[in-house]
């Protein structure tokens, strides 16, 4: 145990737990946004071809039946005009779109979405996470939802008990004995989770930078899924092998959750080839929550020591 005084306000018991790691994509999956995507649609009864904006769900089904649906023009960044980062005065898109969102669910107007609640219980335990989205945002763009989310949805004994838990693992695993401000703490952990919006243009620089061009285009989107979760999982273990945590003989698990079902099969795939034999140690778990009436989604074991699940 270090040597921290007595408080209330520290909860040292953190540094019992098990290290459970969190990646979530974002639309569909923590919430359900007001983007929309600008397509068009071939129309049945005299084959020509209409403006349509849909849903990122309704995307999801149709994103393959290329007989009915094409980006404007053949222009994909077109289609996804509004999860770029425009140049705005005041807040991004993201950051009016997640807000609309977060009040629909808080609202009661719409059920949450099947993660909405795993991420809430992974910031009030003071977990890390990831964020990986196909958006096109800045990193900056999409913490600041995540904050904007901290602060609709926890409740007040919830906010208290992240920092409690905050302050926790900066004493076990840091030997931090004095500590910032609340917003200094939460800052701090804010910095140490990933923000991947994987059609970011940097992000595609790196990407293609990584992979000397091999991959075409159309491809590119799952590939940098998959180069957004590598990091996550490099970035922790690194966090992980810092603090002496691979002493400790402890559970290391490493849940992944998506609401679209080719991501899933995709990242399944990814995890059973690579990345579960780069990291034998870790159990990998992914959550598909393409059924909007199952919370949680369906959970696969892909990698890692079998869950009885008991
Ligand atoms: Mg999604």
């Amino acid at each position: 145990m270090p040597d921290v005084p007595d408080r209330k306000d520290v909860n040292l018991r953190v540094g019992e737990r098990d290290f459970k790691y969190y990646i979530f994509d974002w639309d569909d999956n923590i919430l359900h946004m007001p983007t929309r995507i600008h397509l068009e649609y071939r129309r049945p009864e005299d084959g020509v071809w209409v403006p349509r904006k849909v849903s990122t769900s309704f995307y999801a089904m149709v994103r393959n039946d290329t007989e009915h649906y094409r980006a404007p023009g053949g222009n994909w960044e077109n289609a996804f005009i509004e999860f770029q980062d425009q140049d705005q005065p005041c807040e991004s898109k993201f950051l009016t779109d997640t807000r609309t969102a977060l009040l629909r669910v808080l609202s009661g107007e719409v059920p949450p979405a099947p993660s909405f609640e795993t991420l809430r219980e992974t910031l009030r335990e003071g977990r890390l996470f990831a964020i990986v989205t196909a958006r096109g945002h800045e990193p900056e763009s999409l913490r600041r939802a995540v904050e904007l989310f901290i602060e609709t949805v926890l409740t007040s004994d919830e906010k208290r008990e992240m920092l409690r838990n905050l302050r926790g693992y900066r004493a076990c695993f840091d030997g931090v004995t004095e500590f910032g401000t609340d917003a200094e703490e939460l800052d701090y952990y804010l910095s140490l989770n990933r923000y991947h919006a994987v059609t970011n243009p940097k992000f595609r620089t790196w990407v293609e930078s990584q992979t000397k061009g091999e991959i075409d285009r159309a491809k590119l989107s799952e590939r940098a899924k998959q180069f957004a979760i590598r990091d996550f999982v490099e970035h922790v273990i690194h966090i992980i092998t810092k603090i002496g945590g691979n002493q400790l003989n402890r559970p290391v698990s490493v849940g992944f959750s998506d609401d679209d079902i080719r991501n899933v099969e995709v990242v399944e795939h990814y995890i059973r080839d690579e990345l579960g034999k780069r990291f034998p140690g870790i159990k990998f778990c992914v959550y598909d929550t393409s059924d909007p009436a199952l919370t949680d989604g369906r959970k696969v074991i892909v990698s890692g020591q079998l869950d009885l699940g008991f």
